[in-house]
């Protein structure tokens, strides 16, 4: 059923919902709160700089309002708390100034300034808050959707007669006293407690988990996926080849091209994650494989995420296989037809070694003649089940997929439970450490200060602004006032680019390219800064809120930097969990930054971040619930040694397993 059959839901609102993913009652149902706001007073003294704040009490003078241009600005009153007076500002917001007469009854939602004694507030509500805390769920919004219209179409839908359909086995209901799918999903959206609210979002997350760890163990355990093709491979070859590189592999590159040896030319299919750090090398390892391949008189190919890295691929790859006789295409989403052509006519009569291109490489119009190896980069960008359009072309090829997301080996093994895994750990000789700062709010003269000694030597800047993920509106402010902040600091000596998720791609190319020839020299952005990103001479990075962040993630944009022979900064600000951010300080490893990321962030915050982007669970996050994770791991397994799925009730699980077996 679509979402057309709500009472109120007309064609502009479905094609709003179409833009977050939802179609159908059921995609709705299941697009879950990213938190929950709780509606209690806050009590100041508690309070921390920064923290967030919500209190009420009655409009204390008429509002000004301040109007930057056309588009901004910034309206300014007193609230008397009864005990206190604190200023709020608002921002975009001047059409309430109308509405907030003195002695007028307001909820205050926003973040608190303790010193200037000022909420910059997210929200305005009229009235006062409830004797009772109250829950609100709060749903990533999209462009004309607040999260408060998405709950009010779902609170509809919840009251007409949806099904679902349930898959926790029987036993395990009982073993772990969880509630029926249909309540959960009701409670899910509309909690009156706590409590409530935990055992529906564990039902939920252990159901998700279940099926998860279902798929990875009989993809693990089936056996008609293991047969591979075995291979004779001349290792003195592929050791002259080595030889010829420019540098000397490090020692775990090595270690990593003996696997890929040992798996190409064994009867087993491979099915190997090759993870390491950002820059580590795992690119030329890749190309060694390729090497192997072509040895062995196959085709190859290797998939990038996007367009950008595919073509980067593809030039490294012409030039280090510059003296070989291979055989190299590059295809993507934009090679025009007459080429695309004549290379799907090479490659299907073998006149192609190795295909290089964007996931346009395993549609269904592409036809290999002997497709062996295919090697994905950046394997979290694609899902397991993408192997399954291999399948269906009736290929079976060794597959390699390389991640630089590293993850502590006991989590991968759970995580990536179906493959073997090859790390690299050590960065080639010769790079320089960044070096690390963690600052406070209150610091920021300092912060302004390293800024200026960068640039007064020619260096350009990455700032990095806070991540709300409130609503994009709301994102978009803060990025504009971190963007106003810079260009009052610098603006008359520098200049300073902005970019964002919300511009189009033309202007951010524009944008971008400003930033590589130098022409912007601080570079204010959300993190959707492009992957493979690589500007030499910017040498500081600048994370706002860091404390918003994944330890993992900051490791990552903190990549962007120290990229040549020049001494690189990272500068995270951040008044609050300064111990867990501390590890950035310390170290540059990040394996280790990871174990102390899945260490140290606990579960139950209310106000927590979303998780990053490493698989797309619709409610787990396999760093917090890692618990939950290792139950589900064990009792699937349980599940399949007991063939419990040959039980009619169930048949839904079945069915999952045959299709992940199918796929694979
Ligand atoms: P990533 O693991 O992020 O894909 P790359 O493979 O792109 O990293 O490697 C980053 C850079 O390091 C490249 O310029 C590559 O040529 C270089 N590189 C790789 N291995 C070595 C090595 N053993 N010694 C020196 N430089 C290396
Ligand atoms: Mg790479």
């Amino acid at each position: 059923m679509n979402i057309d059959c709500i009472k109120g839901v007309g064609p502009t609102i479905v094609k709003k919902f179409e833009k977050i993913g939802i179609k159908t009652i059921n995609d709705l149902i299941c697009y879950y709160p990213f938190r929950y706001d709780i509606i209690k007073r806050s009590n100041l003294e508690e309070l921390e700089n920064d923290d967030k704040i919500i209190i009420d009490g009655l409009v204390e003078n008429n509002p000004s309002v301040f109007y930057f241009n056309r588009k901004m600005d910034k309206m300014s009153f007193r609230l008397n708390t009864g005990k206190n007076i604190l200023n709020v500002v608002i921002f975009n917001r001047s059409f309430l100034k109308q509405s907030l007469k003195i002695s007028t009854k307001v909820i205050v939602i926003g973040k608190y300034d303790k010193m200037h004694n000022t909420v910059t507030a997210s929200e305005i509500r009229f009235g006062l808050i409830p004797s009772e805390p109250k829950i609100e769920p709060v749903y990533h919004s999209t462009n004309g959707l607040s999260s408060k219209q998405i709950f009010s179409v779902i609170e509809k839908a919840l009251n007409l007669d949806f099904s679902v359909i349930d898959y926790i086995p029987k036993n395990l209901y009982e073993k772990y006293k969880l509630l029926n799918k249909k309540d959960c999903i009701k409670l899910i959206h509309n909690p009156k407690t706590l409590k409530q609210l935990s055992l529906a979002q564990n039902t939920l997350k252990y159901e998700e988990l279940f099926l998860f760890m279902i798929k990875m163990n009989s993809l693990k355990l089936s056996k008609k996926n293991k047969i591979g093709i075995k291979r004779n491979i001349d290792k003195k070859l592929v050791e002259e080849f080595i030889n010829s590189l420019d540098f000397e592999l490090t020692h775990d590159q090595i270690k990593c091209v003996d696997d890929i040896y040992n798996d190409l030319t064994s009867i087993n299919r491979m099915n190997r994650l090759l993870q390491g750090d950002v820059g580590s090398g795992k690119t030329i390892v890749s190309f060694i494989a390729l090497y192997m391949n072509y040895l062995s008189g196959m085709q190859s190919a290797l998939m990038a995420p996007t367009e950008i890295l595919a073509i980067q691929h593809y030039n490294n790859m012409k030039n280090v296989f510059k003296n070989y006789d291979i055989k190299i295409a590059v295809l993507t989403g934009k090679t025009k037809s007459k080429e695309k052509k004549e290379i799907l006519s090479k490659l299907k009569d073998g006149d192609i070694d190795i295909l290089v291109g964007t996931h346009a490489l395993i549609s269904e119009n592409v036809v290999y003649n002997n497709l062996s190896l295919v090697i994905t980069d950046e394997q979290h960008r694609f899902g397991v089940n993408q192997r399954g359009n291999l399948k269906n072309k009736g290929i079976t090829p060794d597959i390699l997929y390389m991640s630089a997301t590293p993850i502590p080996r006991t989590y991968a093994l759970t995580i990536y439970g179906d493959m073997d895994i090859s790390s690299i750990h050590t960065m080639p000789n010769g790079r320089k450490e960044v070096i690390t700062y963690l600052k406070k709010n209150s610091e920021m003269l300092d912060v302004l200060n390293r800024m200026n000694e960068e640039l007064k030597q020619g260096h350009q800047i990455y700032v990095i602004a806070p991540l709300i993920e409130e609503s994009e509106k709301i994102d978009l402010e803060n990025i504009k006032a971190l963007e106003e902040k810079m260009n009052m600091a610098f603006g008359k000596l520098y200049k300073v680019g902005l970019l964002h998720g919300k511009m189009t791609n033309n202007e951010k190319d524009n944008v971008m390219n400003d930033f590589k020839d130098n022409k912007v020299n601080i570079l204010v952005s959300t993190t959707v800064v492009e992957v493979g990103v690589d500007v030499k001479n910017a040498t500081m990075i600048v994370i706002f809120d860091a404390f918003r962040f994944g330890l993992s993630q900051l490791h990552q944009l903190r990549g962007r930097v120290g990229r040549n022979d020049l001494q690189s900064y990272c500068i995270l600000i951040s008044s609050k969990e300064t111990k867990r951010l501390e590890v950035l300080t310390k170290t540059n490893d990040g394996f280790k930054v990871s174990e102390e990321d899945f260490k140290l962030r606990g579960s139950g915050d209310l106000f927590g971040v979303r998780q990053s982007g490493d698989m797309s669970f619709s409610i787990s996050n396999i760093k917090n619930d890692f618990n939950i994770l290792l139950k589900a791991k064990e009792d699937s397994l349980e599940f399949i040694k007991n063939k419990e799925y040959m039980k009619p009730e169930n048949s839904n699980v079945k069915s999952i397993i045959e299709s992940s077996i199918n796929l694979d």
